[in-house]
C-alpha cells in the first residue's frame, strides 16, 4: 500500500486522531489507535518513517543503546523476524529496520509525508483541533497526540555568517541522502556532543585534514560495540522475555542500573577495579549501571571524573591536548555521555587538529571558511554538529493554541508545566508522546509505555462516549511541583545542557528549567497505572 501524498488532501478531511511524526512514537500510536477502528493520519514533515533514523543519516550515527533493548517490544513475530546485525547498530541498519515494521505492519497508507505542521487551534465548540500545513493543508480531528521528538529540531550556532560560506555546508540531523567524500578534503566540524564525537572519529578516517572546533569537551567513554553473529541473535532471541522484563524493572529501562554500593562503601581498590570492568565493558554500564552516588554526592562525582580523565590522558598523546578534552565545568555524567570507539586517538593523527573556542572563539564563518580570534581557516566542507533545540523545540515550532487561542509557548514560558508528562492544563483531546516530563531513558520502552497508556485514554473515551479528557490545574501542578522535587540535589540539574533547557543557539533558552522527569521509569509507570485504573478520575472528562 502507498502512503499517502499532499494531493490527496481532503481539506477539511475529519478524523478521530491526529498524530504529528512518523518517528518510533507515531508509527507506534498509529498501530495501536487503528486497532479500536478509530481513523487516523500521520503528518509527518520528512519523506520516510523513522524520525531521528531518518534525519540522523551523519557519518557513524549509530545507537548508544544496545539494539535489541531499543527494538519495538510489542508484536513477538516481529521480534522472531527480525535479526541485529550490531550490538550498537549503525543509522542505516536502524532506518532498515523501521521501514520493515512500517511495511509489516502496513502503516505507510495512513502517513501522509511532506506535511510539516505548522498550528494546531482548539475549538471548544465541536472539542475537536483544527490542523493546519505549511502549505495551508487543514484537518480537523477529535484528538490531537504530538509524537514530534524530544531531539529532533535542529539548531545551528549563533555566529555571524553562517549563509556566506561557499563550500558544502551540512547540519548533522540533516545530512543529505547522497554519499558525501571527505577524501583528501580539509573539514571543519563545529560541536563535541554525543553527534559530534561520533562524527568526527568516523570523518577522521578519510579527511584530508579536520579541524575540531570544541567549545564544551564532554566526557566520553568507550562504546564497545561488535556484530552479531547468527548463533548470539538466537541466544538473544531466546532471551526477549527475561531482557525486556529486566528494561521493565531498571531505572532508566537500560539493560544497565545503578549498582546498590555507595562509592566510599569499597576499598579504593574495589572501587578502582569496577571502574575498570565498566570502562572495558560495552555501552552506557559506565553511566547508567555505577555506585548509586556518583550522580547526586559531588565527591564520588569527583572520583569518577577523575578516573575518566585519567584515561583521556593516557590515550591523547599529546597532554596540553588531553587537558582541553577533559571537562573542566561539569563531571562525569551531569550531561549526556558521548560514547566513542576511538575518539580520543583521532587526535594523535597527524590530519587532526583541536581548536579550544573557550580560549580562541569563532568570530565568524566567511566564505571559504572559519575566523577565530587569532586564525582564518579555509575548508571544503563545514559540519555542524551543534544538536538540537530539545523537548520544547519541536513544540515551539507549531503554533500550537488551547482554550481561547492561548499559545503553548507563553504556558510554558517559565518552563514546562504538564500532567504526567502527557497533557497540558487548557488543552484538551491533546496528548503528547515523549515530551517534557515524561521517563527518557531507553526511550523506546518509555515510548512503548506512553502510547499504550495514551491509547487507554481514547479507548475509554470512546467507551463512555465522551468527547473531552483534559488535565486540571491540580493536576498539573501536582505533577509539575513533583518533577521538580525530584530534580533536587541531582548534579546534572546543576550544569547547563539540553537535559536542563539550555541552549546558548536559541534565543530565550538562557534560563535552566525541569524539562525532563528525572525518577524512575517503574515509579512514573505506577503513577500513570494508577490513574489509568482509577478510571481516569483525575482528569476532567465529558
Ligand atoms: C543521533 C541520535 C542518537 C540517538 N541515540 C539514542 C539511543 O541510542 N538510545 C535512545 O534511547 N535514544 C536515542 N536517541 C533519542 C531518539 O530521539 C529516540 O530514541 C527516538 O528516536 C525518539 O522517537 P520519537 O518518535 O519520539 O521522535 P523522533 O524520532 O524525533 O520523530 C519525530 C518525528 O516528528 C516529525 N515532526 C516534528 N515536528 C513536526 C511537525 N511540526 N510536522 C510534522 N512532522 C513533525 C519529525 O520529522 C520526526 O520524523 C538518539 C537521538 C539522536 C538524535
Amino acid at each position: 500500500m502507498t502512503a499517502l501524498d499532499e494531493t490527496q488532501t481532503r481539506v477539511g478531511a475529519e478524523y478521530d486522531a491526529i498524530i504529528i511524526g512518523a518517528g518510533i512514537s507515531g508509527m507506534y500510536q498509529l498501530y495501536r489507535l487503528r486497532e479500536l477502528g478509530l481513523r487516523v493520519l500521520v503528518l509527518e514533515a520528512g519523506t520516510g518513517v523513522g524520525g531521528t533514523w531518518y534525519w540522523n543519516r551523519y557519518p557513524g550515527a549509530r545507537f548508544d543503546s544496545e539494539s535489541y533493548s531499543y527494538s519495538y517490544s510489542f508484536s513477538k513475530d516481529l521480534l522472531s523476524e527480525w535479526n541485529w546485525e550490531e550490538h550498537f547498530a549503525p543509522q542505516p541498519e536502524t532506518l532498515r529496520y523501521l521501514n520493515h515494521v512500517a511495511d509489516r505492519f502496513d502503516l505507510r497508507r495512513d502517513i501522509q509525508f511532506r506535511s510539516r505542521v505548522s498550528a494546531a487551534h482548539y475549538q471548544g465548540d465541536s472539542r475537536s483541533w483544527d490542523v493546519m500545513l505549511e502549505n495551508g493543508a487543514r484537518f480537523r480531528s477529535r484528538f490531537l497526540i504530538t509524537a514530534i521528538g524530544p531531539l529532533s529540531a535542529p539548531t545551528l550556532p549563533r555566529i555571524e555568517g553562517v549563509d556566506s560560506f561557499k563550500g558544502e555546508a551540512y547540519h548533522t540531523a540533516r545530512w543529505p541522502h547522497e554519499p558525501v567524500s571527505f577524501a583528501g578534503k580539509r573539514v571543519a566540524v563545529i560541536g563535541t556532543g554525543a553527534t559530534g564525537v561520533q562524527t568526527i572519529q568516523e570523518v577522521a578516517k578519510t579527511a584530508g585534514h579536520l579541524t575540531v572546533f570544541q567549545r564544551t569537551p564532554n566526557w566520553c567513554t568507550p562504546l564497545h560495540n561488535s556484530k552479531i553473529s547468527a548463533a548470539e541473535m538466537e541466544t538473544i532471541r531466546a532471551g526477549y522475555p527475561e531482557m525486556f522484563k529486566r528494561c521493565q524493572e531498571t531505572f532508566a529501562c537500560f539493560l544497565h542500573t545503578p549498582d546498590p554500593r555507595g562509592t566510599f562503601e569499597v576499598t579504593p581498590e574495589e572501587r578502582e577495579a569496577f571502574f575498570e570492568t565498566l570502562y572495558a565493558s560495552p555501552g552506557f554500564g559506565i553511566w547508567q549501571g555505577n555506585f548509586r552516588d556518583i550522580l547526586t554526592d559531588p565527591k564520588a562525582n569527583d572520583l569518577i571524573s577523575d578516573f575518566v580523565a585519567r584515561k583521556i590522558r593516557q590515550r591523547v598523546t599529546d597532554q596540553a591536548v588531553a587537558e582541553k578534552l577533559i571537562p573542566k565545568n561539569h563531571g562525569f555524567g551531569t550531561r549526556r555521555v558521548p560514547m566513542e570507539t576511538k575518539y580520543y586517538e583521532v587526535y594523535n593523527q597527524p590530519n587532526v587538529q583541536l581548536v579550544d573556542l573557550l580560549e580562541t572563539p569563532i568570530e565568524r564563518i566567511t566564505e571559504t571558511g572559519i575566523k577565530t580570534s587569532d586564525a582564518s581557516y579555509e575548508f571544503d566542507i563545514i559540519i555542524y554538529a551543534t544538536g538540537f533545540d530539545a523537548i520544547t523545540g519541536s513544540f515551539d515550532r507549531i503554533d500550537l493554541r488551547g482554550v481561547d487561542g492561548v499559545r503553548l509557548k507563553d504556558v510554558w514560558k517559565q518552563g514546562p508545566r504538564t500532567y504526567l508528562g502527557v497533557m497540558v492544563e487548557g488543552f484538551p483531546n491533546m496528548m503528547m508522546l515523549m515530551g517534557p516530563h515524561t521517563a527518557l531513558g531507553n526511550i523506546p520502552r518509555s515510548i512503548e509505555y506512553n502510547v499504550e497508556w495514551v491509547t487507554g485514554v481514547v479507548r475509554h473515551a470512546r467507551d463512555h462516549g465522551l468527547t473531552l479528557v483534559a488535565a486540571t490545574e491540580a493536576g498539573v501542578a501536582s505533577w509539575t511541583e513533583h518533577v521538580k522535587a525530584l530534580g533536587v540535589g541531582l548534579l546534572s540539574n546543576e550544569v547547563n545542557s539540553w537535559m536542563t533547557g539550555i541552549n546558548s543557539n536559541v534565543e530565550g533558552k538562557q534560563t535552566r528549567i525541569i524539562a525532563r522527569y528525572s525518577g524512575s521509569a517503574p515509579a512514573y509507570r505506577a503513577r500513570c497505572d494508577a490513574v489509568a485504573a482509577d478510571g481516569y478520575r483525575e482528569m476532567a472528562l465529558a
